[in-house]
């Protein structure tokens, strides 16, 4: 996996920033952008969130990058997401085998902007009985989700705020 704080994990954060600006220019989705790198910092796959475009709601961009590679188990690369992975894109990471995950921005700043999940996690929670009350975890015994945080993730999820018009979905 790639050492965290590198040049190049950062660099990778920054082409998942590019790709979530070309979402929102493109009127594709909100402000979300996913790379997937093998260990030695190459891209295999990079994605943004379609959900406005397609109309499907599982279009997140770590779930398009997966499905941009066409495998089913990636148990040797690392996600690159511009914010914390949602629940569904946590279960499609564990799916796929993807043992680890950066992100960018915080929960909160998405909830900040808009892209609150609180309702879908509680829910979520009653039926796995897991505790109700979400808080970013940065291990399992599964996946490592570790913070990757750079001045152009806030940036990033202004720039989408201050779209004239922006959808909330
Ligand atoms: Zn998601």
């Amino acid at each position: 996996m790639i050492r965290p704080n590198t040049v190049s994990a950062e660099q990778l954060m920054r082409e998942a920033i590019r790709l979530a600006y070309q979402g929102i220019d493109s009127g594709a989705g909100g402000p979300f952008g996913a790379v997937i790198a093998d260990e030695g910092g190459n891209i295999l796959a990079g994605a943004h969130n379609e959900v406005l475009k397609t109309g499907d709601p599982t279009s997140h961009a770590e779930i398009m990058a997966i499905r941009a590679l066409g495998s089913y188990s990636l148990p040797s690369v690392t996600m690159f997401a511009t914010g914390y992975p949602c629940p569904m894109c946590l279960a499609a990471l564990l799916w796929a085998r993807i043992p680890k995950v950066y992100y960018c921005n915080d929960y909160t700043m998405a909830k900040a902007i808009g892209f609150d999940d609180d309702a879908f996690m509680h829910t979520l929670g009653e039926i796995y009985q897991c505790s109700p009350t979400f808080s970013e975890k940065s291990h399992t015994s599964l996946i490592a989700i570790s913070p990757l945080t750079l001045p152009e993730g806030k940036e990033l999820y202004d720039y989408w705020l201050n779209q004239p018009g922006h959808k909330h979905y």
